[in-house]
């Protein structure tokens, strides 16, 4: 079962709104099984949308409309596609009656135009329109593509694609097999390197599908599986997951769309009662704001040190004035004070530094994107690890804070 969405409207065509209905619905139908091969956008125009409709029959098992359903004269999707399939359009009652109701309740005089959105394509199954007056279509076709017709406002189409179109199509058996996707999480390895790590897998194997995402500092792997039932998609990803973590374990860290790498350390701090504090000079204060998004951070967080001038590290962490003069700021020797020092005055369990060169300009003969980062733990010797980051100032400063934290990675 193939499908194709047509989103019709001039607004999303010119970029002024983007369209969410044709995201939601993509992934509505993913879930039930119905892949979607082809999405369109095209204006309010009869001859346009005709030519989008001859294309999609020749190449669609499943053909869906949205937005062009209300009562103005640019409003012509349901006509245009009447006349496609060489139907007429007919009254559907209860659409009218609700019509008729909402008129008599608000003592409003009914235009040709408002009852206009009653009309159905005939012989289509009408989809009823929970949040609004237009009513939309499924035209089940035996020897063609079939045809849904969907309203553009989203409280109406996406209420109608929940509560009628994906009923609907698995009640006609559109739909024969469920999907299922997990998202794997990684730190400390780029895209690329896992790519290729996983090249066969990636390239040659159907199902589960993976797909790799790269995001600030971090890459998501997403395996989707498709089989006849739950238990066999989740055996599948199983599977995948395997493979997957037998190359490239050490850099995973967690599953889940939202499950944030910040929300994984922190939360493994929590549980472990180890506290945590920060010094920090390029990144401003960005590690504790971040850290400071969790809830329940609080347990084990109690404040920290943002000493972005050499002057500031002095006064606030009291670091020699020797350090930072004969070994530079961006220096190990620096991270390593800096950190001893953080976690020796806020009395914490670990104390992670960053100094660094956040860019554009070079510091010290050292180049843009270059960076310390300290780690005192417990009784452990403090340390510190170097790391060149690109992509500009605002690349470098948040990498660096996912850096720190997957340095305190439990
Ligand atoms: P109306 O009764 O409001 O005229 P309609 O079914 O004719 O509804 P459109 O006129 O195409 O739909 O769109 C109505 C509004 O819905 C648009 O102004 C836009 O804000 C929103 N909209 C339309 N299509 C989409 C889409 N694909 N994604 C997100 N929003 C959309
Ligand atoms: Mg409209």
């Amino acid at each position: 079962m193939n499908a194709e969405i047509i989103a019709v409207g001039t607004e999303l065509l010119l970029g002024q709104i983007a369209n969410t209905n044709g995201a939601y619905l993509a992934q509505k139908l993913a879930e039930i099984g119905v892949n979607v091969y082809y999405q369109t956008v095209v204006g309010d125009n009869p001859e346009r949308l005709e030519k989008v409709l001859n294309v999609a029959e020749k190449r669609s098992d499943l053909v869906l409309t949205i937005g062009g359903l209300g009562p103005t004269e640019d409003d012509l999707t349901k006509q245009i596609v009447a006349r496609h399939l060489g139907e007429s359009l007919v009254t559907d009652q209860p659409a009218k009656d609700k019509i008729d109701t909402y008129a008599a309740t608000t003592k409003r005089n009914l235009t040709a135009n408002n009852l206009k959105q009653a009309l159905k394509i005939d012989h289509a199954i009408s989809l009823t329109n929970h949040n609004g007056f237009a009513v939309g279509d499924l035209y089940v076709n035996e020897d063609g593509p079939s045809y849904v017709l969907l309203p553009g406002p989203p409280a109406e189409c996406l209420m109608m694609i929940d509560r009628e179109l994906i009923p609907q199509l698995k009640k006609r058996g559109h739909s024969n097999h469920v999907f299922i996707s997990r998202v794997l999480r990684f730190i400390g390895i780029g895209e690329s390197k896992l790519v290729t790590d996983l090249a066969d897998l990636i390239d040659h194997q159907t199902n589960p599908t993976i797909a790799p995402y790269a995001k600030m500092a971090e890459v998501t792997l997403r395996v989707t599986a498709a089989a006849q039932d739950e238990q066999r998609a989740n055996e599948l990803i199983e599977q995948t997951v395997d493979k997957i973590l037998k190359r490239d374990g050490q850099y995973f860290y967690g599953y889940g769309d939202d499950n944030s790498l910040t929300q994984v350390v922190i939360n493994q701090l929590i549980d472990r009662k180890l506290s945590v504090t920060a010094a920090e000079s390029l990144t401003a204060g960005e590690f504790q704001s971040t850290i400071g998004s969790v809830p329940g951070v609080s347990a084990v967080f109690p404040g920290g040190f943002v000493t972005y001038a050499n002057e500031a590290k002095h006064q606030l962490l009291e670091i020699p004035n020797d350090v930072i003069d004969t070994q530079g700021v961006v220096s190990k020797a620096t991270a390593i004070w800096m950190a001893k020092q953080a976690k020796a005055k806020m009395q914490t369990d670990i104390a992670v530094s960053f100094t660094g060169v956040a860019g554009p300009d070079e510091l010290e003969g050292q180049p843009a994107g270059t960076v310390w980062i300290g780690i005192a733990y417990r009784d452990q010797e403090p340390e510190a690890f170097l790391f060149h980051f690109t992509n500009g100032r605002q690349q470098v400063r948040a990498r660096s804070v996912m850096t720190g934290l997957d340095l305190i990675r439990q």
